[in-house]
């Protein structure tokens, strides 16, 4: 890299890790380096907004301090606390992990990212993530956030994992990686960017110059307009009512997910649920010549 390049990439870092300091979203999880509770923050972050994170983190964390805590409940009992945070499959996910590293690793989670790569459900992002906020490590780590503040500050790079690795700062690598997700979250947004207020104005080559994207509306699978995804998270919540009275009849089932279910919805449900049951959400058997649902 040039002198000039250098100097101005100091720059960059200062500005931002002076910005945080000020304006950075003192989040429960940036306060604490325990690994376990960390895991917990990112994998619920991952499809869900940090201000609905913030409601039921708590109240997990409290109920599950730990990987053996919550190594011990079943599925039925983790999907209950994962209530109101949606994509549940990641409750499972974590539970799934917390009894591989209770089980194999004596409920602490290792240091490398190689090591974490090898867990399951900890991909390439949650490793970096884990080895940067949890142990220090001095490793770039790009969600959505940080993968459009840097694209917008180094358009002309094309590997956003590479240029986030080349452009670390000597220290305070975790305020740095912390800094940027909050710049993408609160100032340099995807439809608006705020340029006028970022600490990063004078040094970004596409301030004032962001063309708003075209909003891509995403085609869901579906029925009568409604994703999906929707009906699966309505079972799930038919389940969590239930309070452990067993097993539900598929068609009594499909009525209360959907008022209007008729003999025509049966494929389509039968589907959903064989979904559900692939990604351990749900078991599904035989009741009385049908078919009967419950948390496995
Ligand atoms: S100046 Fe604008 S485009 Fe550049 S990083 Fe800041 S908010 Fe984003």
């Amino acid at each position: 890299m040039k002198n000039k390049a250098k100097a101005s990439l100091r720059l960059v870092h200062r500005k931002l890790l002076r910005w945080y300091e000020t304006s950075g979203r003192p989040l429960p999880w940036r306060k604490t380096r325990n690994p376990y509770k960390i895991l917990v923050s990112e994998i619920m972050l991952q499809q869900t907004q940090v201000s609905r994170v913030l409601q039921h983190y708590p109240r997990f964390i409290k109920k599950y301090p730990n990987f053996h805590s919550l190594s011990r409940v079943g599925v039925a009992e983790v999907l209950r606390a994962w209530r109101g945070l949606g994509y549940n499959n990641r409750a499972v996910r974590l539970l799934n992990l917390a009894r591989t590293v209770d089980g194999l690793h004596e409920g602490i989670l290792p240091r490398s990212i190689e090591h974490l790569r090898s867990l399951p459900g900890i991909g390439h992002y949650t490793a970096h993530a884990i080895a940067c906020f949890a142990f220090g490590a001095k490793v770039p780590v790009v969600e959505t956030n940080i993968g459009r503040v840097l694209a917008r500050l180094f358009p002309s790079r094309q590997n956003v994992w590479e240029t986030a690795g080349r452009i670390l700062p000597p220290r305070r690598v975790f305020e740095w990686n912390q800094g940027l997700m909050d710049l993408g979250a609160l100032i340099c947004t995807p439809h608006l960017p705020d340029c006028g207020h970022c600490p990063l104005r004078d040094l970004c080559p596409t301030a004032h110059r962001v063309v708003r994207p075209a909003m891509k509306k995403r085609k869901e699978p579906g029925r009568n307009g409604i994703p999906n995804r929707i009906y699966r998270g309505k079972i799930i919540e038919v389940l969590r009512n239930r309070n452990g009275r067993g097993s539900i009849a598929a068609e009594r089932l499909g009525s209360l997910i959907k008022p209007d279910f008729s003999v025509r919805d049966r494929i389509w449900l039968r589907g959903l649920l064989r979904s559900l049951e692939k990604d351990g959400l749900v078991r599904v058997g035989r009741w009385r010549g049908g078919v009967s649902v419950s948390f496995p």
